[in-house]
Parts: C-alpha cells; structure tokens; sequence
C-alpha cells in the first residue's frame, strides 16, 4: 500500500514513520510513503503558501494553488489513488474505516493543513474529507500519522504476530483485554491466577469477560450487536 503526504512540515512525517511497525513495514515493503513538501508546489518566489481570509477574520488561509499543483504532479501518472482531505469537520475515523482504507485502497494521498484551514476550494479535488476526532489541531500531520498508522497495522505482514491486530480494541466490537508480563509481583500488585494456570480455555474466557467488563465500563456504546454468548457473559458481569 502506498501513502503519499501532502504537508508544509515533511519531517514530522518522515521522523514518525521511520520507528516501531511503521518502520518494520516499510523496511519489509510492505508499504511505501512518499512525503510532499507543499511549498515545493507554489510559484510564490518566497514559497508562500498562505494568505488573509477573504470577509476578513483571524489567522492566515492556505491557498489552494499549491494543493492543486501538487495534486496535479501526483495524479500524472493516472495510477488511481484516494485523496483524503485532513480536517475536523470530515467525517470521523475510526477503526471500521482503516479497515475499509486498508481493503479498498492502493493508494492514498493525506492532504494535511495548517494555520486556519485551507481554501474550501480544494474540496472539489479530493474525494474524502476525514477527521480523527472531535478536536482541533495545529495541523494535518498527526491526523495523517495516526491514518497511516492505524491502517498499516491491519495490512497482513505488517504486524510480527498477525494475531495481535485481530485481538485489538474495537476489532470485535469491544476494547481489548488487559495485558501483563514479568515480574509475577510487582510490589504486591499481582498477576492474576488463571494467567498462570496454563489453561487455555480457562484464560480465554477469563479474558473475554475482562474486555466486556472493560468496555461496559468506559465503553458501553460499543456493545451492540453481541453474541449470544457475549450477551450471556455480560448479563452475568451486570
Ligand atoms: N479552522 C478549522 C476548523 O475549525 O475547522 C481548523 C483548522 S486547524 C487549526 C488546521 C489544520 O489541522 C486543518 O486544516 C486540518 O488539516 C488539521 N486538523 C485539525 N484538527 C483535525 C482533526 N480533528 N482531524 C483531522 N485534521 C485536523
């Protein structure tokens, strides 16, 4: 899979994607990410690629010829790509949609702003307007780090031990199970029993009901479509 990034700030980027899974996939080629820097794009002779709002107001616009340049230089090669645009007010990402980027798309280009925005319109170039969630940030390139991570994760391969993707929170609809490793008594905070018991069976249901406990806990909205089983556990856990 490939991502390609359009950013003013291409070391955040490049600095990220270098360490842990990300690194790992793309040392292995598993993905690729090519980072644009955006000023390369303008014909501004001092790389300008801000501007004052029209109607007045606070803070500095990015224009949309730089985007639009850029999109153009990417489009060239008529390989067909998914253009997502990096905002608050897209439609939210979660992991039902990484999982939807990550079986539908090839290729992807994120789109990061900055200052107050980006012209509105550079929309009628992109095909997706997405937002990691109901905050605002400085910039687009934490939204897109967290889209390529987030995605890259469910790429078969890209993970050491593939099972550790499908056991992750929200993977089956409720949060994970909790996780614990040396040493077995950590000053009086112990590891429960049934972890050491080496029953299998046993730890899978000791675990399938810490996840619900879990997620009724600090995620009731998430429990729907259970089950019967899963229904079963929970009646008792209530
Ligand atoms: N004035 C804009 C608004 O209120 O909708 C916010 C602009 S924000 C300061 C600058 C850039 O950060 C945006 O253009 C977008 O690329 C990125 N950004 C900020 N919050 C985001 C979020 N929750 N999800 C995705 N991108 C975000």
């Amino acid at each position: 899979m490939k991502f390609e990034v359009l950013t003013i700030f291409p070391e955040i980027i490049e600095c990220y994607i270098k360490h842990g899974v990300l690194g790992k996939a793309l040392n292995k080629g598993i993905v690729e990410v090519k980072v644009y820097n955006l000023r390369d794009f303008t014909s501004d002779k001092h790389k300008k690629v801000d501007d004052y709002p029209y109607g007045g107001g606070a803070g500095m616009v990015m224009q949309i010829e730089p985007f639009y340049n850029a999109i153009m230089h990417l489009k060239a090669d008529e390989k067909p790509r998914k253009l997502v645009l990096l905002s608050p007010q897209g439609r939210k990402f979660t992991q039902k949609l990484a999982q939807k980027f990550m079986e539908e798309s090839k290729a992807m280009v994120l789109i990061c702003g900055r200052y107050e925005g980006i012209d509105e319109r550079v929309k009628a170039f992109v095909d997706e307007e997405v937002s990691i969630g109901d905050y605002v940030l400085s910039g687009g390139e934490l939204a897109a780090l967290v889209i390529i991570d987030s995605v890259v994760r469910l790429i078969p391969g890209a993970l050491g031990d593939e099972l550790s993707a499908v056991e992750d929170s929200f993977m089956k609809g409720f949060l994970d199970y909790p996780h614990y490793t040396r040493p077995e008594d950590f000053k009086g905070m112990k590891v429960p029993e049934v972890l050491l018991s080496g029953d299998h069976k046993k730890i899978a249901l000791w675990r399938k009901r810490q996840a619900l406990k879990n997620t009724l806990k600090n995620r009731p909205d998430l429990l729907k479509n259970l089950s019967p089983e899963d229904m079963r556990i929970l009646k008792e856990l209530c």
